[in-house]
């Protein structure tokens, strides 16, 4: 075996513990804000068919064109590794008559794009996505930003800002482009030798570039609103004060772009400053989707959880705060007793009790340090001795208080300490 053969595929990692304890708090509270808004859960598969990307973010579309880890299965059917949620939660839609417009629903979950790996770039991650399915409304992209603060709120994180603008209409798309291009014209030899290119062929692109000369010159640019119908700026005007009513604060970004075609009217993107070049925890926006035969109305976002979880590391948050050690840890104290003690841990189990016992032989010493180690708050202690009289030694490892305990009162006994515990989360 090489060395390196434990190692997964480049840009893919496994996630163990102590970090997992901190993706199960995450999408637990997840789960719970996803609850409060009345927002259905949806498991879409990991791979679809190629084209459903190809229609619903266009063809054009870097993670599409670069990055879609695309292939033809044994029967020479065009796959792909989902690279984002919505285009498989739109063909759901499509399917589904009568569950389209008001309709609310969230995906957590894996997402695949072939990128360089670097900080904050990985090839498999995870993404936490909402869609509001339903017509243009300012209320509904509003309520849609403001849920994502919560979240991020109830995840811990503070220090990261929304920037918030408008795509306008569709028909408002090719004149934004063109305005662009014939803004740019006479300066192209200002911009980096790529966005020379985009200028003609996607001007918007320019408006994203991270070279810092592209930068100085988009700053120069007029609001990309200049060159939209009165509309889309009222329509952003009403987001932006329905936020401000709701408390969220927002600022706008009046050069903000989002890489797809398929985006109307509001955009966002909320960064961190935690993250470093790449600071966009998420990005969320209206859209309108082929899928299916069908054009999709709704407004969603995604967030990375990668992202979140750098920046809940920049600010201190250690993972194993958010293990959860079981109730208790079964110590036999003699030889053989194996055989005796796993009747009386599945007892404990089937009462509620979380229990660990070790049962490679080692000694009672070493036992007893696992059951320390393990966070127990009991250790239970089975000896033949203790068999004979049915009973068990109970101890607090907070203090090593002990106290011989019937089994039939065992679990009530290690209950009625941990439910205590249980009541005040830390
Ligand atoms: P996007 O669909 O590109 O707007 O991505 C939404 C969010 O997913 C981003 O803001 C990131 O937090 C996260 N994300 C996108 N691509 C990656 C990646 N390659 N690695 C880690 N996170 C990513």
């Amino acid at each position: 075996m090489r060395s390196t053969d434990w190692l997964p595929v480049q840009g893919m990692s496994d996630i163990a513990a102590p970090e997992v304890f901190l993706w199960q708090e995450l999408e637990s509270r997840a789960r719970r804000i996803f609850r409060l808004y009345e927002i259905e859960e949806i498991r879409t598969p990991l791979i679809e068919r190629r084209d459903l990307f190809d229609r619903a973010l266009g063809e054009s579309a870097d993670v599409v064109r670069k990055e879609m880890y695309a292939f033809a299965d044994r029967g020479g059917r065009q796959l792909a590794l989902r690279p984002e949620g919505t285009a498989g939660v739109m063909r759901h839609v499509a399917g589904r008559a009568g569950r389209g417009a008001g309709h609310r629903l969230f995906y957590l979950g894996p997402m695949f794009r072939a990128e360089r790996p670097q900080a904050g770039r990985r090839r498999q991650f995870h993404q936490a996505g909402v869609e509001f399915l339903g017509p243009p409304d300012p209320v509904a992209d509003a309520e849609c930003i403001a849920l994502q603060v919560h979240l991020l709120r109830e995840w811990g994180l503070e220090g990261f800002t929304v920037r918030v603008n408008t795509r306008g209409a569709r028909e408002d798309h090719a004149a934004v482009s063109d305005g662009i291009r014939a803004a740019l014209g006479p300066r192209l030899d200002d911009l980096c030798p790529d966005c020379r290119v985009r200028a003609g062929s996607n001007p918007l692109r320019v408006l994203d570039c991270k070279q810092p000369r592209c930068g100085d010159l988009v700053e120069t640019l007029p609001p990309v609103t200049a060159w939209m119908k009165p509309g889309a700026a009222e329509y952003l005007e009403d987001v932006l004060a329905l936020l401000d009513r709701l408390g969220v604060s927002a600022t706008r970004a009046p050069r903000l772009v989002r890489g797809l075609d398929y985006y109307r009217q509001t955009i966002w993107e909320i960064a961190h400053d935690a993250l470093g070049a790449q600071d966009a925890l998420s990005g969320g926006g209206r859209y309108e989707i082929d899928a299916a035969g069908q054009t999709i109305g709704g407004v969603g976002f995604a967030i990375g959880l990668e992202r979140v979880l750098l920046a809940l590391g920049a600010a201190g948050v250690r993972p194993e705060r958010f293990r959860r050690p079981p109730d208790a840890w079964i110590v036999c104290a003699g030889e053989g007793l194996a055989p005796q003690a796993l009747p009386v841990l599945q007892d404990l189990r089937a009462k509620g009790v979380a229990c660990g016992a070790d049962w490679t032989g080692r000694s009672l010493k070493a036992q007893m340090r696992a059951a320390g180690r393990s966070g127990a708050a009991y250790a239970v202690v089975l000896g033949e001795e203790e068999f004979r009289r049915g009973a068990a030694r109970l101890k607090r490892l907070s203090d090593g208080a002990q106290a011989d305990v019937p089994l039939a009162e065992l679990h009530q006994a290690v209950m009625n300490e941990c439910n205590a515990f249980r009541g005040h989360p830390g």
